[in-house]
């Protein structure tokens, strides 16, 4: 097997907001409203012991501060059921309350903490049971070695949840293990039809070639079940991950990739259990618990084996600080990423906080190889070919483009297919920092740059081979019209053997002509 191909998905997010889908009948109504009832907010207000929220809309709109708790009792009433039962509400809360205190830095470079899209959490108007679990709750958190967790929540794990490790293979989170969850016996399977055309169509859209799909295998699964990789016949490349199929199909309709398949000539039976990515609590599970009579705590020990429920003012301050700590890029010292901005559309088989650990990586790491400083810079990863394309103006097969203090990037997907998005970024990233130093040269010395030291600042990227005596310089012309992706690889390559044979003689950058 190839070595870039099977590059895993980095992670897919289904967040807090995929409870919103849940439409599950026989909640009880809960009657037993007690003296707690006329929770307030300026109750939740005092709670908050001075910690806020500054909440923004993505698409703009105003800075709004918003006390902690009265935004966990906003988030919850979005996100849960309001006749769930107290324990998962609480249960809920002190989730949604870790993940706003673990992710508090992810868009400190706009001025602001969280927007109220699905990117973020998405806050309601609060109701009066929302209020009560907050306060119920107030100012606790699931810790991790004694900082905020990073956690992740789906609707349903269908019976057995998803380590975060087979999830998203980058990821150290050994509390998000596979547990089995016995409240699922009676789920009815989902089922989803499909031919072998349908499938082609879909993985067609996300860059896939070939004008056949012949067949379809899969070809492994994670510890907990959950289809890890599947055979493409027909189709190049001829392999994709179970995460980046279940996007490309729809993760609606896909809903888990806890599936077995049946086939019958050209169609296909798709049978599964659960929704969502199954990482972390099971929403649907949490509510089944807590009506079996288990507690709040008892209901996070079983999602969350190994955190502990600690006070925030236990907790030193939260930021990206906690994340773990990648192969490649470091975490940002001190603080949320400085100087780097990140657009992550939903779904995306990448975090924002991920794509932003790898971007503050990228930048920090070139820009002090290359002695050059340009901020604040933004990356853009695009939802579709047709929305990178039409910003960027470049043809399909290319995977990422700089222009001025903008990266766009094509999507996550499809980049994993390709060379995969860390090293499509840092190229990317080291052509953004040279352009302006080497505007006046002939095309190759920038791409050829941006290849070089994205490749010096990569460990385990293969050498650079020896330069072929023979060896020409690219015109302008090949490197931006390149007819086939073929022909780009090949003009792309010999920009940077050119660059480096250059940069080795007088070892200046700038200098390069
Ligand atoms: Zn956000
Ligand atoms: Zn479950």
């Amino acid at each position: 097997m190839t070595s870039q191909r099977h590059r895993p998905v980095v992670r897919v997010l289904l967040l807090v907001s995929v409870i919103g889908l849940i439409v599950e009948a026989g909640f009880r109504q809960d009657t037993a409203v007690s003296a707690q009832a006329g929770v307030t907010d300026v109750d939740l207000d005092r709670a908050s012991g001075g910690r806020t929220v500054a909440l923004r809309g993505l698409t703009g709109g105003r800075v709004e501060s918003v006390p902690l708790e009265v935004y966990v009792a906003r988030v919850l009433a979005g996100e849960a059921e309001p006749g769930a039962p107290d324990a998962t509400m609480e249960a809920l809360a002190i989730a949604i309350r870790t993940y706003a205190t673990f992710n508090i830095g992810r868009h400190g470079t706009d001025g602001f903490d969280m927007c109220d899209t699905t990117h973020c959490q998405v806050p309601r108007p609060a109701n009066a049971t929302s209020r009560r679990a907050a306060l119920a709750t107030a100012g606790r958190i699931l810790t991790y070695r004694g900082r905020p967790a990073e956690i992740f929540y789906s609707a349903s794990c269908g019976g057995r949840s998803e380590s975060a490790s087979d999830a998203w293979p980058r990821s150290n989170l050994p509390y998000l293990r596979s547990v089995p969850d016995d409240v699922h016996d009676d789920d009815e399977p989902w089922t989803l039809e499909l031919s072998l055309e349908d499938i082609r169509r879909a993985l067609a859209r996300v860059g896939f070639e070939g004008d056949r799909l012949r067949d379809i295998e899969i070809e492994a699964r994670s510890g907990s079940g959950r289809v890890t990789r599947l055979a493409l016949e027909g189709l190049r490349p001829d392999v994709i991950s179970g995460d980046q199929f279940r996007l490309a199909i729809s993760a609606r309709q896909m809903r888990s990739t806890a599936f077995s398949m049946q086939k019958r000539g050209e169609r296909l039976t798709f049978t599964g259990r659960g929704y969502g990515h199954g990482v972390g609590m099971c929403v649907i599970g949490a509510g089944r618990r807590a009506r079996r009579g288990e507690s709040m705590a008892q209901i996070l020990a079983q999602y969350y084996p190994g955190l502990t429920i600690e006070p925030l003012a236990d907790v030193p301050a939260a930021t990206l600080t906690a994340l773990p700590p990648g192969p490649s890029a470091p975490a940002a010292p001190g603080g949320p990423a400085k100087g780097v901005s990140v657009r992550v559309p939903r779904p995306s088989s990448i975090s924002a906080v991920e794509l932003e650990r790898l971007a503050f990586g990228a930048h920090t790491q070139l820009s002090k190889a290359l002695g050059i400083s340009v901020a604040p810079v933004t990356v853009n990863l695009h939802e579709s070919l047709e929305t990178f394309r039409s910003a960027t103006d470049r043809p399909w097969w290319v995977s990422a483009s700089a222009a001025g203090t903008t990266i766009d990037l094509a999507p996550a997907a499809l980049l994993a297919q390709r060379e995969g998005l860390e090293p499509a970024l840092r190229v990317a990233m080291a052509e953004l920092l040279v352009a302006e130093t080497l505007s006046d040269r002939p095309l190759w010395v920038r791409v050829g740059a941006g290849r070089y030291f994205a490749r010096q600042t990569m460990p385990n990227t293969p050498r650079l081979p020896a330069p072929p005596r023979n060896l020409q310089c690219p015109s302008d012309a090949e490197l931006r019209l390149a007819i086939s992706a073929t022909a780009q690889r090949d003009a792309e390559s010999r920009a940077e053997l050119c660059f480096a044979r250059a940069f080795a003689q007088t070892r200046n950058w700038r200098s390069v002509k």
